[in-house]
């Protein structure tokens, strides 16, 4: 069971993913291998507009501590 609230923020995830995915792949040929990239915050704070600089290899750890393994 989803509520109207969670039904959101699964778009809004599914948005913000997409969009750095496809910043991704656009970027990827294009930026040296040490150039930061402004992808978007993918924390759970829906009104969160964040953007970290990243760059590429490191682009799936973002500023939320969702899973800070290693
Ligand atoms: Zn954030």
């Amino acid at each position: 069971m989803t509520t109207a609230r969670e039904d959101r923020f699964v778009e809004n995830e599914k948005l913000f993913r997409t969009a750095n995915e496809g910043l991704r792949e656009r970027v990827e040929g294009i930026v040296e291998p040490d150039q930061s990239i402004p992808f978007l915050c993918e924390c759970i704070d829906e009104t969160c507009i964040a953007r970290i600089d990243l760059t590429p290899p490191r682009s799936t750890e973002l500023c939320a501590p969702m899973t800070s393994g290693s």
